[in-house]
């Protein structure tokens, strides 16, 4: 499923969201503000080096200390 970046028009809000084939005429909303008056950034991995999607929940429990 390919992930786009969305910029918020009324916060100015950027995110990333995965759409489906089916939803890429639609425009989600802003999980800012709510507002649907979002653009999509054509952006082709042109972020590289951002951690925010890397051991998303792999070291959010506390009692993580088993792995050495
Ligand atoms: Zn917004």
């Amino acid at each position: 499923m390919p992930m786009y970046e969305y910029v918020c028009s009324e916060c100015g809000q950027s995110f990333d969201k995965m759409m489906r084939f089916s939803e890429l005429d639609q425009q989600p909303a802003c999980p800012t503000c709510g507002s649907q008056n979002t653009r999509k950034q054509i952006s082709l991995f042109a972020s590289s080096g951002s951690t925010s999607q890397v051991s998303s929940g792999s070291c959010g429990s506390s009692s993580g200390s088993r792995f050495r």
